[in-house]
């Protein structure tokens, strides 16, 4: 036995990595060692058990710990080992699955994955084809019902059995097009990436065999938010040599509104029976102060398994609960703390997560973070790829790909403008299904359509041939980054954007070079696996892969933004708890539903517990979010904590807050009022509204804590004509003071910048 695989580990993880053989259940709380017991056991298996590694899969929940989990593999073993081991998300492991057998279902191997977006666009069409008003049914519950269904697995056929209602009726004549639609683009969506290798496995007896003699050792970390999809794919890979350990924690389940079963992690031992179990409970991560918040937290759930969490780490420091007056100072506070530290503590940028309940909270909380020049990662919602520039250029190379990609050529075919009108795409689309076509081929053929001038034939046929062009490319195994500068040419994209350069359009000219770093990162690190159809289909596949959960890049010493739903699995020294209100979180649905307020807490949890050092729960009095001003009330989970724990030198009087969040009648102090007009940030902090007094928060005083990079002086000396010299861009001119404070921000004219807006406190700017 390899000491090294151990060394450390206390007997209980020990325990979990020297148990290969057989069905594994490793149940524990949050930073106890589960992931790490995994990686360990898998470095374990082929250092000491000599296992081949490409027996070994294991699953995690996101492309980012699918690489930490590789890397750390790597780091006990070696690179050259740990690559040949298979370890990815769900959805990165269909992928591989299907590329080398979905022809046996009949699609073409090098189909297209559709996002999100182009999952809409799509449903939006067939409604509107069948003359559903979509004004009277919600897109998303139409597009959340029919994934659900490929979750529970039900074809349109079955769905249509069980569907009554007329919501259910329209779900199941809009479910049918759209898989057919899918079918006819070679196309699949990010649920039949798992339903699909399901089909695959069942209906095809020795692909099956293949996967279960390859897999001798499977590993599933975060097993409690799988679905009953992903659990059904396990089970089909496991049945060969039932090795398969899985690692979970009931009170991190988040992800029930994505289909995650809770029941499939405590059945574990039902279906796998002569499981071994393992229970770890030291917390190798937070303080014991941090801890025990989160446990005190997690207590107030109903029907779950009581386990608590310790650690040796120490009680640390107390928690810091802030409450702003509005959601901008408390932005502004946040990078206060985070200047600070970095100044006097001396952290790291990326030492610092900030996690959000929900990615519209993130705008102001970035905007400011960009006027005080502190570099930033936002993981997920929208950015990059969700750019239109950037979505057009990806459906051109996914129509070269996949010529029968019938999405991506409605969204390219008139972009950039080809005077090609929605009457003759209408009519094309017609003809189309009348050859069953894919749309590229009907637009090769357009001269055979009568009903279409030959104006328009000819444009549609000069796409054709346009595109043919292009694949050609393909052939000569250019590489992406010069295959998309050959895009960016020949369709003139680049060009036309040249041509009227708005600052619109300038900007959309620089993502498009940025979109060169993506590509120039990929030629330079591509290998083929032994599942691969081409390297452009490879590069399709990994950018359809960086689902929106995903694209930190470790490099960067960066401060993280992202929701807590992303946050899940890692941790970090500061961590800052955003938005801490009623109705936000917990969201106002949770607040209506036990079950969902039990997720909710969970998900308090897992926020808490992210936090290695230090962390911060903060919210506002006001807060604009969805164009709305709301006065909410903290959250309860800030309640659930013991004051001992909590740092309130900022809040004001503890007793006064406790006493009145007391008194008051719970649906009273979940109600949020809204359309509150606040009066403003210069106003005193205490004056409140009608509503606001009535509920006694004057006693609260707000402290704003100047940053200690500044002097209040510097702060507030600003004037326009000032010369400023700033530490990246140089000399520059206030042309523009607005607001007071610490609040105050300053445009200022940059030779170099031209006029960038920036947050007196804190950018790194002096006066000249
Ligand atoms: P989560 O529930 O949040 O996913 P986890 O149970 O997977 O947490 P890990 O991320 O594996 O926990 O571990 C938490 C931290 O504790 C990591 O930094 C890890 O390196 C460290 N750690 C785990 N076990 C030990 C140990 N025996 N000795 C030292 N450090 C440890
Ligand atoms: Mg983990």
């Amino acid at each position: 036995m390899s000491q090294e695989m151990l060394r450390g580990m206390n007997p209980q993880q020990a325990e979990a990595v020297t148990t290969t053989e057989g069905p594994l259940l490793i149940m524990a709380g949050a930073g106890s060692g589960k992931t790490r017991v995994l990686t360990h056991r898998v470095a374990h298996l082929i250092k000491d058990k000599n296992v081949a590694p490409w027996r070994i899969l294991a699953i995690t929940f996101t492309n980012k710990a699918a690489r930490e989990m590789k890397e750390r593999i790597a780091d006990l073993i070696g690179a050259e080992d740990a690559d040949r081991v298979w370890v990815s998300t769900f959805h990165a492991m269909a992928v591989r699955i299907l590329r080398r057998d979905i022809d046996k279902l009949g699609y073409k191997r090098d189909f297209t994955i559709i996002d999100a977006g182009t999952q809409r666009t799509l449903v939006k069409r067939i409604l509107k084809d069948q003359n559903v008003d979509i004004e009277k049914f919600d897109l998303r519950s139409v597009l959340s019902a029919i994934s659900n269904a490929k979750n529970a697995m039900e074809t349109p056929v079955d769905y249509a059995k069980t569907a009554n209602d007329l919501f259910g009726k329209i779900v199941a004549k809009a479910y049918a097009a759209y898989q057919k639609q899918l079918g006819l683009s070679q196309s699949v969506d990010f649920d039949d990436l798992i339903m699909l290798t399901i089909e695959l496995l069942e209906q095809e007896p020795e692909v099956l065999q293949y996967y279960q003699d390859k897999f001798q050792y499977i590993h599933v970390d975060e097993y409690q938010d799988t679905n009953d999809a992903q659990y059904r794919l396990i089970q089909l890979l496991a049945d060969g040599w039932k090795n398969l350990a899985v690692v979970g924690d009931s009170d991190q389940s988040i992800y029930g509104w994505r289909g995650a079963n809770l029941e499939i992690i405590l059945n574990f031992e039902k279906d796998y029976v002569g499981a071994k179990k393992v229970l770890l409970e030291q917390n190798y991560r937070s303080t014991q102060t941090i801890l025990n918040a989160a446990n005190e937290v997690i207590a107030n759930n109903n029907g779950r398994i009581t386990k608590n969490l310790w650690t040796e780490n120490g009680d640390g420091e107390k928690i810091t609960y802030h409450r702003s007056n509005s959601d901008r100072d408390e932005a502004v506070y946040i990078l206060g703390e985070i200047a600070n530290q970095v100044k006097n503590e001396k952290r790291q940028y990326r030492d610092f997560a900030i996690l959000y309940r929900t990615n519209a909270q993130s705008r102001g909380i970035e905007e400011a973070l960009v006027k005080a020049n502190i570099p930033y990662t936002m993981v997920g919602g929208s950015k990059f790829y969700d750019r239109k520039e950037i979505r057009d250029i990806l459906a051109y190379f996914s129509l070269l790909t996949n010529p029968a990609d019938d999405e991506s050529f409605l969204r390219v075919v008139n972009e950039p403008k080809r005077g090609l009108g929605d009457t003759s795409i209408i009519k094309l689309r017609a003809f189309a299904s009348e050859h069953n076509w894919p749309l590229l081929e009907a637009a090769a053929n357009a001269n055979l359509m009568n009903d279409l001038q030959s104006r328009a034939q000819n444009k549609f046929m000069d796409f054709a041939a346009l595109m043919q062009n292009l694949i050609q490319q393909e052939q000569f195994d250019v590489s992406i980054t010069d295959l998309a500068r050959v895009i960016y040419k020949e369709t003139n994209y680049v060009e036309t954007l040249k041509a009227s350069p708005t600052p619109e359009n300038e900007n959309r000219l620089e993502n498009l070079d940025e979109f060169l770093t993506v590509t120039e990162q990929f030629d330079k690190n591509y290998v083929p696996d032994e599942e691969s159809v081409s390297k452009y289909v490879d590069f399709m596949s990994e950018l359809a892969l960086v689902s929106d959960i995903d694209n930190v890049d470790e490099d960067d010493n960066n401060v993280t933004l992202m929701t807590l739903h992303a946050a899940k699995g890692l941790e970090f020294p500061v961590v800052f708890l955003v938005g801490m209100e009623e109705s936000i979180f917990p969201s106002f649905r949770a607040i209506i539903d036990p079950k969902q307020l039990d997720e909710e807490r969970r998900l308090a949890y897992v926020g808490i517990t992210r936090a290695k050092e230090k962390l911060y729960l903060t919210n506002a009095y006001t807060r604009m979010l969805y164009g709305k001003m709301n006065n909410n009330m903290p959250s309860r989970f800030i309640d659930e904590i013991s004051p001992k724990y909590l740092d309130l030198s900022t809040v004001g009087q503890l007793d006064s807050y406790r006493a009145r969040e007391a008194s008051l009648p719970f649906a009273q102090r979940t109600q949020s009022v809204t359309g509150t007009t606040f009066q403003g940030r210069q106003a005193q902090p205490n004056q409140r509204t009608n509503s606001s007094t009535s509920r006694n928060l004057t006693s609260t005083r707000q402290v704003h804590q100047a940053p200690n990079n500044t002097t209040s002086d510097e702060q507030s000396n600003w004037a326009v004509g000032d010369l400023v010299s700033h530490k990246k861009w140089g000399t520059g001119t206030v042309v523009k003071v607005n607001g007071l404070g610490e609040d105050m921000e300053l445009d200022v004219a940059f030779a170099s910048q031209g006029i960038k807006r920036l947050l007196a406190a804190f950018a790194p700017i002096k006066k000249q």
